[in-house]
């Protein structure tokens, strides 16, 4: 048998022009039946292994395929399904998969959360005390499927039992170990039949060795793998892990496993230099992850092929495998399609089809002789130069802007006890003021003439028309309800990144460059190619129309420098700070045209902020400064009357309250409707002394909260937070509701926020 050179560890499901998504979708909207879905899905998965296959990849991994998630198949696997879904034993049926995953009329789906720090969503896996058991060997019937239909040998892909039993919840953590031990046996018996049918290798996934781990917890991995390699010692299992360096290195790799999958991308330079430290396992196999399968650039194959030399010094190639750094989920499919793209960037650019490309010519470089590839490097040097020498990435204004940096604080120029003062007499507004978060209804009209203005059916004027009649529409709807600050819609955005991607320069929107967010529902970054240059006012005349139409104060609305940052693909020519602060100095600009035309409120959304937190905890740090200088060089330039505001939604925030503080915006309004208890508890054991907005009523779900509950909500935040600093607001934007329960549910926030004011009242006179 051929030595193994080269492997892949996923491939994207949801197809070249998104045909994955749209089956799915079709398939629940009852446009095509169960047969014919299997079918045509079967032939996706078919189709994907055939062009790994094509590309001359050596181990090319099966059951990495979905239906909706990989770790909601694991689950399903062994029969876990959560009690409120129909369920009677033995293997799920489609039925129930799709409802665990998006919920029934009469039971919620299971809480979806993020893949480690990728934008990437599972569905969580409930555990309960029922005995989890083996309902069907997956891995075995795709492995099946490719040797039969495409005579491929592959790679089953598991996700490992420690990870699985991490990220789901459902126990206690002095359970954890019982847990595990359930699953074990079914890891086991999984593998048993996998070496009976004759499988060789196993890509066996634990990236949680990439995160913090306790001793304890790592302890577990001896016992655990060495009941796995007991079970089926035939099988070549490779212990994969990816999107940092692994703890306790030595130890991982003194495990019973035939190989270990490191990647060599994200882990700044931390495994190399474990692996230099503590030398490699003869009789181990490597497999190194060398291209990137999160970004959309194009290898240095320079730089790579000495990475290679590097790590051959300590592992031979006989025993080393080329790979990604990670599944190449977290990349679109292919650049074939992209027809309109600039030459310069397509030429400097690779999605998951020539990343796959690059591992083939760069295998042939390690084992047949760098000469062999000599072509391509040449060539490869050229684009990639080409795109760091060419005009987008070497803006004179921006590059000295950047470098004038290097001493400058931001900050506004008086504490926030004095702004407050001076906001106080700028805006008199009444205690607890009520406002949004920002976006109000996204409805199918809204959608459908961007669709016309995008396409040239309407004109520019019309579409200007259209969506200052709705901002008209919405101040005049805000006014009735009794909002206190009001907000102009953002009815021309599609998306809140997206939107500010296009008006400035350095940013590239490609057609087809989809990747997989949850479900069947796909997001597609912009590229943030080059400098980041203002080119002129990008909200102003939304915003100070809206103005135009009320007494009450419009709050503007940015997108934050971080969030944008996080929400893109990023170029890796200059530090990621750096990108931050060119985008941060654009934002700055908007927020100085805003003021000057009269808008003194303004609103910088960092949603993406807390999601950005590196999985190793010492890496925190220096994030959260670099993303509170960002933020505050975008902020901070506006006099003290100007009130700053930003949002974030998530849970958690006690991770990150500190960084929040230092930020210095005037008024920070956080989602908290689902996590209410949690959030009043980080309250509890900090404070928080500048104006705040804990989101009353949750947005997520259509139905109309009562008054009783958002005054209990109220009265519960007001036990840890200063009444005079309380703002009361949705817990997030309100564009993916109908209009009528936005309407509503506002009503009920205003009444709430009456009587809390009442109540105030009655208890000071008393
Ligand atoms: N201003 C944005 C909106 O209201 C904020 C969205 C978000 O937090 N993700 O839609
Ligand atoms: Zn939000």
């Amino acid at each position: 048998m051929n030595i193994v050179k080269n492997s892949n560890l996923g491939y994207p499901r949801i197809g070249e022009k998104r045909e994955w998504k749209k089956l799915l979708e079709r398939f629940w909207a009852g446009d095509i039946d169960k047969e014919a879905f299997i079918n045509q899905m079967d032939g996706i998965r078919i189709q994907h292994l055939q062009k790994q296959k094509d590309q001359g990849i050596n181990l090319i991994p099966v059951g990495d395929f979905t239906l909706y998630d990989h770790v909601l198949d694991t689950a399903v696997m062994f029969g876990i399904v959560p009690k409120r879904f129909k369920y009677h034993g033995g293997k799920v049926s489609l039925e129930t998969y799709f409802e665990i995953a998006r919920g029934t009329k009469d039971a919620v789906a299971s809480e979806m959360t993020k893949w480690f720090n990728t934008n990437y969503h599972y569905i969580v896996p409930e555990l309960d005390q029922s005995t989890p058991k083996l309902v069907e060997n997956r891995p075995l019937q795709f492995y099946k499927e490719a040797k039969q239909k495409l005579e491929i040998k592959g790679k089953p892909v598991i996700m490992g039992p420690i990870t699985f039993v991490k990220l789901s919840k459902g126990y206690k953590e002095d359970e954890f170990k019982t847990f595990i031990d359930q699953f074990v046996p079914l890891y086991a018996e999984i593998l048993r039949q996998l070496q009976m049918e004759g499988v060789e290798w196993v890509q066996m996934d634990e990236p949680i060795l990439s995160t913090t781990l306790t001793n304890e917890d790592f302890t577990l991995f001896k016992d655990v793998y060495q009941v796995l390699h007991d079970a089926a010692p035939n099988i070549k299992l490779i212990l994969q892990t990816y999107f940092e360096g692994v703890e306790h290195f030595e130890d991982v790799l003194s495990l019973p496993v035939h190989g270990l999958g490191l990647d060599f991308v994200h882990d700044q330079g931390q495994n190399l230099k474990e692996l230099k430290k503590y030398g490699f396992p003869d009789e181990k196999v490597l497999a190194a992850g060398v291209i990137d399968g999160r970004n959309i650039w194009r290898a240095n194959l320079t730089d790579k092929l000495s990475l290679l030399e590097e790590i051959e010094q300590i592992v031979p190639k006989n025993r080393l495998i080329i790979q990604p750094s990670s599944s190449l989920l977290h990349v679109p499919v292919t650049l074939r399609n992209e027809e309109t793209l600039n030459e310069v960037l397509k030429d400097a650019m690779s999605f998951a089809d020539e990343k796959l490309h690059e591992i083939v010519v760069l295998t042939r470089g390690l084992h047949e002789g760098k000469e062999t590839i000599q072509n391509e490097i040449t060539q490869n040097s050229i684009v990639i130069q080409e795109l760091n020498e060419s005009s987008f990435r070497n803006n004179v204004n921006v590059k000295s802007a950047i470098k004038n940096l290097d001493t400058y604080k931001p900050e506004r120029d008086a504490p926030f006890e004095v702004r407050q003062k001076l906001q106080e007499e700028a805006f008199h507004l009444p205690l607890f003021p009520t406002t949004t978060i920002g976006s109000f209804p996204q409805t199918k009209e809204v959608r459908k003439h961007r669709l016309n203005w995008r396409k040239g059916e309407i004109t520019d004027s019309e579409y200007e028309a259209y969506i200052k009649d709705e901002i008209k529409k919405w101040i005049q709807i805000q006014e009735d309800i009794g909002l206190d600050v009001l907000v102009h819609g953002e009815f021309e955005r599609t998306d809140m990144v997206e939107y500010f991607g296009e008006k400035l320069a350095g940013f590239q929107f490609t057609k087809f460059g989809w990747v997989q967010s949850y479900g069947s529902r796909c997001v597609k970054p912009p590229l943030i190619y080059g400098d980041v240059i203002y080119q002129g006012s990008m909200t102003s005349n939304e915003t100070v129309y809206a103005q135009s139409l009320t007494n009450r104060p419009v709050k503007g609305m940015l997108t934050g420098p971080i969030t944008i940052l996080n929400w893109s693909f990023v170029r890796e020519d200059i530090p990621r700070h750096e990108v931050a602060n060119q985008i941060a100095l654009a934002l700055c600009e908007e927020v100085k045209t805003l003021e000057k035309n009269g808008i003194n409120m303004i609103q910088v959304d960092e949603p993406a902020l807390r999601e950005g937190l590196p999985l190793k905890r010492e890496k925190w740090e220096n994030y959260l400064s670099t993303a509170v200088y960002a933020f505050k060089l975008a902020t901070t330039s506006v006099r003290n009357e100007t009130q700053i505001h930003t949002h974030m939604c998530y849970s958690n925030f006690e991770d990150i309250i500190d960084a929040i503080k230092e930020l210095d915006a005037d008024v920070i309004s956080i989602e908290t409707s689902r996590s209410h208890g949690e959030l009043i508890n980080a309250f509890e054991n900090n404070t928080y002394g500048k104006g705040i907005g804990l989101g009353v009523y949750d947005i997520h779900s259509p139905r109309i909260p009562s008054l009783d509950e958002l005054l209990n909500n109220i009265d519960r935040a007001l036990h840890v937070l200063d009444p005079r600093l309380f703002w009361i607001n949705p817990d997030c934007g309100l564009k993916t509701r109908g209009i009528d329960e936005t309407v509503a549910g506002l009503k009920v926030m205003v009444d709430a926020a009456k009587n809390a004011r009442k109540k105030l009242l009655i208890k000071c006179e008393n």
